[in-house]
């Protein structure tokens, strides 16, 4: 079971996609909770205002300390052994290893900046900080639900087969998975490799795994440097 917090200004935005398909079905067999926080509830003042402008000048708004912190001391109140986690493009890249890392935790407190980011005295509140790669999206919510996602797909009952986290790309020798076909053996004039037909499972457990190593080499070769290092 996998518990997890948001800390967030727009609620919605982490509500729908945690309805439907894979997560939703993990949420209704109970292995997956997600727990949803408005940070203007902690807010004070008629206006519940959330941000400020930054000290020393410049363009943007910067999220409050006050309602941030008070969010997170509630969650931290209901889910006491939960890691806290900013989503932040300053953080450390977030990749399949952290996803399983943190699906054995068991639960999480997940804080969606927005703005110009939080003031950074909350990061006393904070245990890491994790981006989903170099690139700076609006809020916190959307790299937030990428973390859910992997990581509730790594507990185990929510997939179906278990199998297929185990031979997915960057699992097991943290090489990319080879190309998948299915029916029709035949589209458009292009044919599926004749030994995924053969029936000859060994064969085709080989084939994979050369297939694996030469995608992995032509599209990702800093994934095999590290598997050497
Ligand atoms: N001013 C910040 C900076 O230059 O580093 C960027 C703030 S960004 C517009 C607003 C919020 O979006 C961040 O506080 C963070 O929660 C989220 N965010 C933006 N890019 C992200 C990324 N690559 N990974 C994770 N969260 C991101």
């Amino acid at each position: 079971m996998l518990s997890v917090e948001v800390l967030t200004l727009f609620p919605r935005m982490i509500a729908a996609p945690l309805e439907e398909s894979i997560l939703g079905k993990a949420r209704e067999k109970g292995l997956l909770r997600v727990q949803v926080t408005d940070i203007r509830d902690f807010a004070d003042g008629k206006h519940r205002v959330t941000d400020d402008v930054p000290y020393g000048g410049g363009a943007g708004m910067v999220m409050k300390p006050e309602p941030l912190v008070a969010a997170i001391e509630a969650a931290r109140r209901r889910q006491p052994e939960a890691r806290v986690i900013l989503l932040s493009p300053q953080g450390a890249r977030f990749e399949q290893g952290k996803a399983h890392q943190l699906a054995q935790g068991g639960a999480l407190i997940l804080i969606c900046g927005r703005y110009e980011g939080v003031d950074d005295r909350v990061l006393r509140w904070v245990d890491e900080e994790l981006s989903l790669g170099d690139f700076v999206l609006t809020g916190g919510e959307v790299a937030a639900l990428a973390v859910i996602d992997a990581m509730a797909r790594l507990v185990p009952g929510v997939l179906g087969n278990e199998l297929s986290v185990q031979d997915e790309s960057f699992s097991g020798e943290g090489l990319l998975e080879g190309p998948q076909y299915t029916r029709p053996p035949e589209f458009r004039g292009l044919r599926v490799p004749e030994i995924l037909l053969s029936g000859d499972h060994k064969k085709i457990a080989r084939w994979r795994q050369e297939q694996a190593v030469a995608r992995t080499r032509e599209r990702r070769p800093d994934l095999l440097t590290r598997q050497k290092a």
